[in-house]
């Protein structure tokens, strides 16, 4: 069941130029129909097959985003449809994606995932493979890098999170100076790089006041998921 009070009053309580996402990966298509049925265009889905299942059943508005860690031999199946492909984690994937989209003619939006927590269990570039995708990545004409995501430790400890958040909205900036820098280009009002993928259910408040525009809510909105 998708719970309407709680998004509408989380809507309320958020700036109006951030997005929410709708993260309905495991639910049922019926989930999300309510949530589209009150306004909801962006949807977050973690596994390929469930999101193209997803996308034939469902309105061809929604804007699906890709938020799971992607297989490059899966690239091919959303690469006609989807929106945002959040977590480009490695130079090899971000060529792949870029592959898809030249053979279909279509640019592919995508963030690159940054490695801010301190668990080795999340992926991520760290801030010299960033550098390197950056510079490299005028060559990819069919994926668009729009900006950066990245997910905070696992923990109660505000200020770990906090620190973690900060840091990434660091880097965006110094890559978006950088590059100026390098084109020669006036500072802003154009940054590469606008898209600031951070925050869930339990962090999305420290994620604004770090300055995310994308907050990605599941659990909150879904309710718990069956753990598998
Ligand atoms: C599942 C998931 C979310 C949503 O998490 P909740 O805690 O349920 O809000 C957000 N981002 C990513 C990458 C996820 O995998």
């Amino acid at each position: 069941m998708f719970n309407i009070e709680k998004y509408n009053s989380l809507k309320k309580s958020i700036p109006s130029g951030i997005t929410i996402i709708a993260v309905s990966k495991t639910k049922p298509f019926e989930d999300l129909q309510e949530a589209y049925e009150i306004g909801v265009r962006d949807f977050g889905e973690n596994y390929v097959q469930e999101l193209v299942e997803k996308h034939e059943k469902l309105p061809k508005d929604i804007h699906w985003h890709f938020i799971g860690h992607l297989q490059s031999n899966k690239v091919k199946y959303i690469a006609p449809f989807v929106h945002l492909i959040h977590g480009v984690d490695s130079e090899k994937l971000l060529i792949e994606i870029n592959k898809q989209g030249k053979k279909i003619n279509r640019k592919i939006n995508c963030l690159l995932q940054i490695y801010i927590a301190k668990e080795e269990t999340k992926f991520g570039m760290d801030e010299q493979e960033l550098q390197h995708v950056i510079s490299t990545s005028p060559e990819l004409e069919f994926v668009n890098i729009c900006g950066l995501m990245g997910m905070a430790s696992f923990t109660d400890n505000e200020q770990i999170i906090k620190s973690e958040f900060a840091y990434l909205k660091s880097l965006l900036q110094t890559t978006n100076n950088k590059q100026q820098t390098i084109n020669n280009e006036p500072q802003t009002p154009n940054p590469k790089l606008q898209t600031l993928s951070m925050g869930m259910s339990a962090d999305f408040k420290i994620a604004i006041e770090c300055g995310s525009t994308m907050i990605r809510i599941g659990s909150m909105l879904f309710g718990e998921r069956n753990k598998t």
